[in-house]
């Protein structure tokens, strides 16, 4: 057996036939702050990603490289996209959720509940019921790296359900500070990440998995604990394994939890998404880098699976 490269670290046998042996880890983008948000554009053959404190939306593709694909993105987090291709974001500064219409306005999603501003809206997924899944920590009011330092207003730091028709519900409230979330391949499951370790060593790093009955969530406990630093965007693949972020790089587990192995990283990873021409890579989002990698595998979201 050839081995290994040294981006790759096996815990289980099944990671080597989700990573090619000799895939190398390539930058495909440098001179960020702080990356974020990766969502592959399969129409377009092109990536966006976020670089929060410098308030852009950048565009890179194979073929043209990269431009700015938005300015003054009013420190645009996560994005995703919902059932009609649209880029639906989080916004630390607006503190809201908008969606990028065909026309290329912006249509505010959500920015209040119970009459009160959100913290900062932070990573989001949309169902294929067209509900919008948020989370709203407080990261982008705490300081003014990536936001403007603000009281929060609401209570608690809760993960939303926008419902299609309009109806804004708080699904999960005892989060320390939610983060990354995504289904599993089936929607049957929702994996939120709990980050709050960023500021109280005492709350485990853990990824949590809820049960998805319709618009509400059955709490199912603890799906799998981050070891080196905390968990931040995560990504499904087809097979329903789970990709997350962390401090050394992408860590992939197994449907049950079990780690199957890591995609080192040297820099910190802020999130990843599946994509490429063939569906085959994986971007990730690494403070002041992006980096590229062939996976194996597509990712669980239609449209990163590629043109074949
Ligand atoms: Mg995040």
């Amino acid at each position: 057996m050839k081995p290994m490269p040294p981006h790759l670290e096996i815990h289980d046998d099944r990671f080597a036939t989700l990573v090619h042996p000799v895939s190398t880890l390539d930058v495909i983008a440098e001179g960020f702050t702080w990356t974020e948000g990766p969502v592959w554009c399969g129409d377009h053959d092109c990536l966006l990603f976020s670089d929060i404190p410098s308030q852009r939306i950048m565009r890179w593709s194979d073929t043209e490289g990269l431009s700015v694909y938005r300015e003054g993105s009013g420190f645009n987090n996560g994005n995703t996209r919902d059932t009609q291709g649209r880029l639906v974001g989080c916004r630390h500064g607006a503190r809201d959720v908008v969606r990028t219409e065909a026309d290329g306005s912006l249509r505010v999603l959500a920015d209040r509940f119970q009459g009160k501003r959100l913290n900062s809206p932070n990573d989001v997924v949309v169902s294929s019921d067209g509900a919008v899944w948020f989370t709203d920590p407080t990261y982008g009011i705490l300081s003014n790296f990536e936001g403007r330092r603000r009281p929060p207003e609401q209570s608690a730091r809760n993960v939303f359900r926008l419902s299609p028709d309009g109806d804004l519900g708080a699904v999960v409230t005892d989060f320390v500070q939610p983060n990354g979330l995504c289904f599993s391949p089936d929607e049957k499951t929702l994996y939120i990440s709990e980050s709050g370790s960023s500021h109280d060593a005492s709350v485990p790093s853990v990824i949590r998995r809820f049960a998805v009955d319709g618009g509400t969530l059955r709490d199912e406990g603890v799906f799998a604990e981050i070891d080196r630093g905390l968990p931040d965007g995560m990504r499904c693949d087809v097979m329903g394994n789970l990709w997350s972020s962390a401090a050394d790089g992408v860590h992939c587990f197994d449907p049950e939890g079990g780690l199957l192995g890591k995609i080192l990283v040297p820099r910190v990873v802020s999130n990843l998404c599946f994509g490429g021409r063939d569906g085959h890579r994986m971007f990730i989002t690494a403070t002041s880098h992006v980096y590229r990698v062939f996976v194996d595998v597509h990712g669980a979201e239609p449209w990163t699976r590629g043109r074949g």
